[in-house]
């Protein structure tokens, strides 16, 4: 059933504000430092007293140009800074330094994986330097605002895509592929809850086929995966239900109401801020030059997408495998770290290295909800555990059974599987005399199983198989145990 919503296609162009992981902030040598308390990184500078003059952090236009060498922007060889001027209890000199017709890097893009396998090229217009404003705190009464300065001049870069992207589905997988990029480069640590991204979201709708622009809002300050794609969808469906209802949209400033999931306007056109950019007077144009940029890419780390197929090639892992492991910085360092442990090297161990990472390793950190770097068990043991498995020293139950007594262990020798497994007596057992004398007791005491076995119900096989295992306590060699089954039940 074809609806109203179909005949709509939305376009959506998003700035994300990435905060720069240097140590100071952006014109001042201030702490960056997230944790300290309330007004304690700040000076004369960061302030905007009248008579202090800021210097740019050569740290901060580092970040920014790798940054723009990761995303294959041009960049800049001179720009410069502008005022940009509006009131906000926050902001105490009055406006906020940033960059505005001179941005640092400029006409990037990047490739997304979509659904359906295919790869969309999502431009970037511009990315620019700038200084974040302070933060009012308004909850703690009613009657009183707090404010913490702290976050004043902390630098931000700002990456402005074009509006090439048409889906909610596409906006989230943008902007995770720009934090997979920030925090491989380690130039921004991507933690969405302490404000390190954060995103403006500009929608608008067409009607499907046509090639002009509809009139775009701006969804402002979405600071979460899920808020982003929230608010894009529910302010393609308010135009597309005012646009049916015969009423314009008109470009307005709005926010996201989360709770209620609504979009509201706070600022229309009319009321729209006249920021009055002008070149920083105190400040230096901005020289980015080739033997600059030069050094900058001698030093770029590998990026995520090449890695992943560095991970297809040398270890001969699915794509999807190598997508996954790749997704965050330190879990592609993780699991290349078990890669180097192993002492069995050929391409069985690399899979099994890659589902253990993938499937159990990753459950593990779902569960608990702790990042990789946070995981108990170093490469090495698990290295050592999927060695013990390849040797057919142990079968997999007993190896997920030694992961579950590792995740539970300190230290690392205490832990180290290879002494687990003779401290527990759980090696596996492919003597074939002792697994041939269990069969067959398992067989003597199931007689009526084997004479329907015997009648045709082959499937019972699955059964005894079963009953030997636990008679083993796990321990047989499975393909031991099925081979010299079939044996037994054809002699019989
Ligand atoms: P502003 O400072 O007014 O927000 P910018 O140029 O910084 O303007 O950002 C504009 C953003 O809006 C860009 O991400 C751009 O891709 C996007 N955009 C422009 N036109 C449209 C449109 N018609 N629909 C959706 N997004 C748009
Ligand atoms: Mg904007
Ligand atoms: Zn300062």
């Amino acid at each position: 059933m074809s609806s109203i919503y179909d005949k709509y296609e939305p376009v959506i162009g998003l700035e994300i504000h990435a905060q720069m992981k240097t140590q100071t902030k952006a014109f001042c040598k201030c702490s960056t430092n997230f944790h300290n308390s309330p007004n304690s990184n700040v000076c004369p500078i960061c302030l905007g007293m009248p008579g202090t003059l800021p210097v740019l952090n050569k740290e901060l236009l580092d970040y920014a140009i790798r940054m723009g060498l990761a995303t294959n922007c041009s960049i800049r060889e001179k720009s410069i800074f502008a005022r940009k001027n509006y009131f906000y209890p926050d902001l105490t000199k009055g406006y906020q330094i940033t960059q505005y017709e001179t941005p640092i890097c400029y006409d990037g893009h990047i490739h997304i994986k979509l659904k359906d396998k295919s790869e969309k090229r999502i431009g970037i217009t511009r990315i620019h330097m700038e200084e974040d404003a302070g933060k009012s705190i308004h909850d703690f009464s009613d009657s009183e605002t707090l404010v913490d300065f702290n976050r004043c001049g902390v630098p931000l870069i700002e990456i402005v895509s074009e509006p090439d992207i048409n889906s909610s589905e596409e906006a989230i997988t943008y902007m995770q592929k720009i934090r997979q990029i920030l925090v491989y480069l380690d130039i921004c640590d991507g933690n969405m809850e302490e404000g390190s991204l954060r995103c403006d979201a500009n929608v608008s709708v067409r009607l499907k086929g046509s090639k002009e622009f509809g009139n775009r809002t701006e969804i402002k300050n979405l600071n979460s995966f899920k808020n982003v794609s929230d608010a894009i969808e529910t302010e393609i469906k308010r135009q597309i239900e005012a646009t049916e209802n015969g009423e314009k949209v008109v470009f307005a400033t709005m926010t996201y109401n989360a709770k209620d999931k609504t979009t509201t306007a706070t600022r229309s056109k009319e009321q729209a801020h006249d920021y009055r950019y002008f070149p920083e007077p105190d400040l230096v144009k901005v020289n980015a030059d080739e033997a600059m940029i030069n050094g900058i890419k001698s030093k770029l780390p590998e990026f995520p997408d090449d890695k992943l197929k560095r991970f297809v090639n040398a270890y001969s892992i699915p794509e999807y495998d190598a997508e996954i492991l790749t997704s965050g910085k330190e879990l592609s360092i993780y699991f290349e770290n078990v890669i180097k442990e192993l002492k069995n090297k050929n391409e069985k161990a690399y899979k099994q290295a890659s589902n253990w990472v993938m499937n159990d390793v990753l459950k593990v950190l779902n569960d608990i909800k702790i990042n990789i770097e946070k995981f108990n068990i170093p490469e090495i043991n698990l290295a050592k555990l999927i060695d013990l498995l390849l040797e057919e020293k142990i079968n997999k139950t007993v190896a997920l059974e030694l992961f579950e007594m590792m995740l539970t262990m300190e230290t690392r020798d205490g832990q180290n599987p290879e002494h687990l497994l003779k401290e527990k007596g759980l090696e596996q057992v492919s003597d074939t005399g002792e697994i041939d004398n269990i069969i067959k007791k398992i067989l003597t005491e199931s007689p009526k199983e084997v004479e329907r076995y015997k009648g045709g119900e082959k499937k019972l096989a699955g059964l005894f198989v079963g009953k030997i295992m636990r008679e083993s306590k796990g321990k047989a060699n499975p393909k031991i145990v099925n081979e010299l089954l079939l044996k037994n039940l054809e002699a019989l």
